[in-house]
């Protein structure tokens, strides 16, 4: 800088001015990540769009031209529906994140019997669980409170259970365990599933991060899910923390501050 200050006029030492300067590169920087990161939200939605878009033109347009029998016309129908469903999803979650992007995501908080709380979403995704040939089991007390919002802590479980469940093949076992530990309640789903490759761990709970592409699309998965777990559980001063063994299992664990008496 040399003696820019005296030169300029200005009333601060060089050392201020390169502080300054220090300071301003800092946000420009921070600026330009975040452009970067909604650039890159937006082009990553838009290409999840597509898909189920190209997928429902294709089947109307098969449906039309085809020879109309009504075997052909129910197939299409079942595979549109599908992919609406799927669309459906995709543009609730995405809604979400960019509500949560802008701060206007905000939380209801109430008291929360947590036990009755994570008993119902166990309750609730039973029969999928036994659709899927799996053993659903819940090992808990009945006295966890928390303060919470109640609609995102039910939106938080059932996406970490209906993943356990999703991920874990037939004849499988997903184990969910509630422990009070004082200031925080430990929540631990376990199942005996396909497992996390390692070098994929650090990246699971990034937007539109799928370890197999293929294949969780084709169970409906967006990549959008741990990602919409992370913030709820930041948004309410707790932590998530992952284990995976590939072929064996994944255990999720999560901590919430319990309620203050
Ligand atoms: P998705 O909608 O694709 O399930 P998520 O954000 O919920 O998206 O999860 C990101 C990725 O992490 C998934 O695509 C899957 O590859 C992996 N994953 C999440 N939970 C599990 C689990 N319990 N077992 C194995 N893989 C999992």
């Amino acid at each position: 800088v040399g003696d820019l200050s005296k030169r300029l006029n200005l009333p601060y030492t060089n050392d201020e001015i390169g502080n300054l300067a220090q300071t301003f590169d800092m946000m420009i920087e921070k600026l330009e990540n975040s452009f970067k990161r909604q650039k890159q939200f937006t082009h990553d939605a838009s290409h999840e769009l597509r898909t189920p878009i190209a997928v429902i033109q294709t089947q109307a347009e098969s449906a039309l031209n085809g020879t109309g029998t009504k075997e052909e016309y129910k197939k299409a129908l079942q595979v549109i529906l599908e992919e609406a469903k799927h669309m459906s999803k995709l543009v609730h979650d995405l809604l979400f994140l960019a509500r949560s992007d802008s701060n206007a995501e905000k939380l209801t908080i109430e008291n929360l019997n947590f036990s009755e709380l994570i008993e119902g979403i166990v309750n609730e995704l039973a029969p999928l669980a036994e659709n899927n040939g799996l053993t659903l089991k819940i090992i808990k007390n009945d006295s966890s409170y928390i303060r919470g919002d109640q609609t995102r802590i039910i939106q938080l479980f059932y996406n970490l259970i209906d993943n356990a469940i999703k991920y874990t093949p037939a004849g499988g076992k997903v184990e969910i365990s509630v422990e009070n530990s004082g200031k925080f309640i430990k929540t631990s789903i376990k199942d005996t599933g396909i497992g996390i490759p390692e070098e994929h761990l650090p990246h699971i709970f990034e937007r539109f991060y799928r370890v197999d592409k293929a294949r969780t699309r084709k169970s409906g998965g967006s990549g959008l899910g741990l990602s919409i777990c992370q913030w709820i559980i930041n948004a309410h001063g707790g932590k998530i923390q992952v284990e995976s063994c590939e072929g064996k299992g994944t255990t999720f664990v999560v901590w919430l501050p319990t309620l203050k008496k």
